[in-house]
């Protein structure tokens, strides 16, 4: 709270006159009517004593009623204005030292209606600007931590091929050492850049219309190679011609990311299959594996920025996948949800609006 300075003190000290003299003339006014109308109508002659007294008691009557008027208003502005303006300074002097803990408890005396609302305010403008703290934090931390591991590769592989005659085989082994934890760093960043548009309505979505069923074969196709390697079945049921609108490039990288995950997790052996269905509005995909699956604590945050429940697979990812499908199945308001059982498998289940 501020100290009463010179200016303050001579500010109060006007303010009491103006109003003592405001009381002073209505007060004396009434008075002089009053006595006036008393002396005519009883007929009395009022001395020039009678008439001094009359002013003495006037005078101390204004007085004390200004005194009185004064004190009164003091104690309503120290409890109705000075009291809550004190507790909200605090609390907006905490939040500016970056405090989000604040929380401003209502205040329960009648008139305190305004200061309440601008308290509730103030407690939800705290609270929003914690989670914000807490989630730029958190994309820190993992940020950070998603980098020092390909670094730490580079670092070592680096230091091995300095190794003076070291034969070709083991000179080519360290070199893709550090073109694949290079390409790993290089893929998050993309990842987070693209999470960061998305995120900030930086991508405006190019709609087109286009045949649903092709799109998906297209991107399935392009895990061949995969499939192949590990002696995958892969199993399709392509419902024809259902057409979306939608942005066909961002639809991709859900298609693309739901894949690589059914083919990353499934092992040698297994099967991926692929359905496209329609009802009357709506396009369903379902990306079914035979895989590992997972918990149902897992499968609660798979959505999640960095979150990675498969530890063994850590190196092949970053968490940021699903992150991105689900932010692009919100811009264009479907569904997305996974059941899974763990050793069996997981069936990821997606609903667009078809044209
Ligand atoms: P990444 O695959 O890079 O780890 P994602 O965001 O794509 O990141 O996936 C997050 C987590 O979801 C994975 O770490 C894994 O635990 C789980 N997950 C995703 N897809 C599957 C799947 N098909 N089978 C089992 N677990 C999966």
């Amino acid at each position: 709270m501020k100290k009463p300075t010179l200016k303050s003190i001579l500010g109060s000290i006007s303010s009491f006159l103006l109003f003592f003299l405001t009381v002073g003339f209505i007060v004396s006014c009434s008075m002089m009517l009053f006595v006036n109308i008393l002396a005519d109508t009883m007929e009395l002659t009022l001395t020039q004593e009678n008439i001094a007294t009359a002013a003495k008691v006037t005078f101390w009557n204004v007085i004390l009623i200004t005194l009185l008027f004064k004190l009164a208003d003091y104690i309503r502005r120290k409890i109705m204005v000075e009291r809550p303006t004190k507790i909200i300074t605090e609390a907006t002097e905490k939040i500016m030292s970056g405090d989000f803990s604040v929380c401003i408890k209502p205040m329960q005396s009648s008139g305190m209606e305004g200061f309440n609302q601008i308290a509730e305010a103030i407690n939800q403008m705290a609270e929003e600007l914690g989670s914000v703290e807490t989630l730029r934090t958190d994309f820190i931390a993992n940020v950070s931590h998603e980098m020092k591991t390909p670094l730490a590769v580079m670092q070592n592989y680096g230091t091995l091929l300095q190794v003076t005659d070291l034969p070709d085989e083991k000179r080519v082994e360290y070199a893709k050492g550090v073109t694949d934890a290079s390409r790993r760093l290089a893929e998050m960043m993309t990842n987070i850049l693209k999470l960061n548009r998305l995120e900030n309505q930086q991508i405006f979505p190019e709609i087109t219309e286009f045949d649903l069923g092709e799109q998906l074969c297209e991107c399935l196709l392009q895990f061949e190679n995969v499939w192949e390697k590990k002696n995958i079945e892969i199993d399709t049921d392509i419902a024809e011609d259902i057409k979306v609108a939608a942005d066909a490039e961002l639809l991709s990288l859900v298609w693309n990311n739901l894949f690589s995950n059914a083919f990353k997790f499934t092992e040698e052996g297994g099967t991926v299959s692929l359905s496209l269905t329609a009802t009357e509005h709506h396009a369903i995909i379902r990306v079914r594996d035979t895989g590992c699956g997972m918990t149902a604590e897992i499968g609660a945050h798979i959505f999640e920025k960095f979150y990675q429940g498969d530890t063994s697979h850590s190196a092949q990812g970053n968490g940021l996948g699903l992150a991105l499908v689900k932010r692009v199945i919100d811009i264009m308001q479907g569904e997305i949800g996974v059941e899974s059982v763990v050793g069996k498998g997981s069936t990821f289940t997606v609903k667009i609006r078809r044209v």
